[in-house]
Parts: structure tokens; sequence; C-alpha cells
């Protein structure tokens, strides 16, 4: 653990972040006619989901008609230099345009309806103003993200600037939006209270440390009779998941959770011990996919694990491996 943390958080999250210069469904509304929350009633109709990870906190879900990708970023560039001596690509540093790795998207994502983006940073960020043009998907977040998505073309027909508390019914998929904190990364000290509005003058492509944070959001996505409460940071408001309820929960477990108070307990608590909790965000993402993640499996899942059992034991906690799709029936 000790390991593994002073690795992403020196090499990667504090040189990335710290710097401050740089810096459902319609039958969920039968269900609640019913009186009881979605995930108790076995009698409810829901089509299998299947979940991808993409790595970071990246995912791809779909009930087999719409396609919702969250945080997608497959590039996984290798900033401030290879996470491993046999990385051979092209290191990238702050002052660096984002780079875009076009082929690798093309394979993994065809297609997508939805791309919701959880704060602005180039590992949430990167990789969506390609995918949203090539996709035509219709894109939620703040106005950081909006206005960083405008300024590579993508037509505002397709962009939702939100903040925290809106809910949105969309064709077959809806959406909560959830107020929330980024990850508390630099030993606490980070902050950043920069934002992009209409006023602000932006070329791209930007460079890395253009890709501000911008607020820091979760979504509560219904689809397929299912709800799924994504975050995309170590860090998250109590009382905004207090009642949510997802039936599954994609829970961010990467290292700087352990400078928070009762991390591991109040996430799932708050969350009513989510049926489903998969761990998000715990990967080495300067690595590329065909390298192992086997160090932080057993440094990090494998202990948020053990005590998640400790807390929830009804919670069935599944370890995703990039690229591979887990179905729940
Ligand atoms: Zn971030």
């Amino acid at each position: 653990m000790i390991r593994i943390h002073r690795l992403l958080s020196a090499a990667a999250l504090a040189a990335v972040f710290a710097n401050a210069a740089l810096a459902e469904a319609q039958s969920d509304d039968d269900q609640l006619s019913l009186g009881g929350p979605p995930a108790s009633n076995p009698s409810k109709a829901h089509a299998p989901l299947e979940m991808t990870y993409f790595g970071a906190a990246g995912w791809r879900m779909t009930d087999g008609d719409t396609v919702v990708l969250v945080d997608p970023w497959p590039s996984r560039i290798p900033y401030g230099g290879a996470a491993h001596p046999d990385d051979k690509r092209p290191s990238y540093g702050r002052t660096d345009p984002a780079p875009v790795d076009t082929d690798l998207i093309d394979q993994l994502i065809p297609e997508a309806d939805f791309i919701l983006v959880q704060h602005g940073h180039f590992d949430h960020l990167g990789d969506v103003p390609y995918i949203a043009k090539k996709t035509g998907a219709k894109v939620i977040g703040t106005e950081t993200v909006v206005m960083i998505l405008r300024a590579y073309g993508v037509p505002g027909e397709q962009l939702y600037a939100v903040q925290g508390g809106e809910d949105y019914q969309f064709d077959n998929f809806s959406v909560r939006v959830v107020p929330g904190l980024h990850s508390a990364l630099d030993q606490k000290h980070y902050h950043d209270s920069r934002r992009y509005d209409q006023d602000t003058v932006l070329e791209a492509p930007l460079r890395i440390e253009q890709f501000i944070e911008g607020g820091a959001l979760s979504f509560l996505a219904r689809l397929g009779g299912r709800s799924i409460l994504t975050m995309g940071s170590m860090n998250f408001i109590e009382r905004e998941f207090e009642g949510l309820e997802p039936d599954i929960l994609l829970a961010g477990i990467n290292g700087s959770r352990m400078g928070l108070y009762d991390y591991d307990r109040r996430l799932l608590q708050s969350t009513g011990y989510p049926a489903i909790v998969l761990p998000t965000h715990w990967d080495n993402f300067r690595l590329p996919y065909s390298f192992s993640q086997q160090d932080n499996v057993e440094k990090k899942l494998i202990p948020f694990v053990e005590t998640a059992k400790k807390i929830s034991p009804n919670s069935k906690v599944i370890i995703p491996v990039h690229l591979e799709p887990i179905t729940l029936p």
C-alpha cells in the first residue's frame, strides 16, 4: 500500500493535480409507488446490464440498448514519465497538448449515446472531445467541462451543463446529478476553485494543465431498470449520497481515501449498502492496458474487498479487469 501510494501520489497525482498552476428507469417509478426501494423487490423487471471498466474512472454501461460512458479515457498516457521500464511511449508534461489515441478509441468505443463527465481533469475529459464528435453522444458535465468541449468544436446541442441537483429524463435513460468533492490529493492540500465560463477563451488542443477540475460531480444513472451511482474521485458529500440507494456503486478506492475519516464505512453506509460494488479509479492509469495491474489489485483492491465484507456483508464486490465486460443478470 505504501509503495503504490507513493508511486501514484508523488509521481502522478501530486504532479498532475496538486500544483495549483497546473493544475432508470421508468420501472423505478412503478417501484416507488409500490413503496419499496428498487433493489429490494425481486419481482422488478430489469434487463441484463453490462459494465466494462476502461481504467481510471472510466466505464461503459449498457442495457443492450442505450450505451452510457463515464469518464472514458483509453489514451492512458505516461504523464511525467513511464510508470514501467518496458513502456517505451513518449512521456508528456503539463504544458504538452493532451494526446488522444484515436486508433485505440475507435477499437474500443464504436458508439455511445451519453457521456457523463465527473470533472475536467485530463484523465476524465481528455478523450471526450474526440468521442463526442465521433459518436454524437450527449455529454453531461459542469460548465467548465462544457466550455472545454465547445473549444474542441463539439456542437452545443450535444452539451448539457449542470451543477448538481438536476434530475434529467431522456429516452430510456435518466440521470440525477449529484454534487461532489474532488479527491483530497497532496495530503489534503489540493484545492482548485478555478472555473471556465462563457467568457473564457480556450483554444484547442488544450494543454494538459488547461484541463482544470472545474468542480466535481457524481451521477445516479438509471438504465435498464437499475440505478448506478458513479464516483470520479476518492471523496463524496455524505448527505448527497444518503437516500439514493443505488443498486450498483462505482466506489472510488484509490489511496488518497486513506486521508479521509472512516471513508469505506461512510461510503457504504450512506449509499445504503449497495447489492453490487465495483471499485473504480484504483489502477495505475499511466500504464497501457497491456501491462499488469496485479500490484494495485493486491495492495488496494484486496484490502478494500476485505474491509467491505465486514462493513457490508451482503454487498458483492466485483473486481473489474480492464476491458472485460461484467454482465449483471
Ligand atoms: Zn481529478
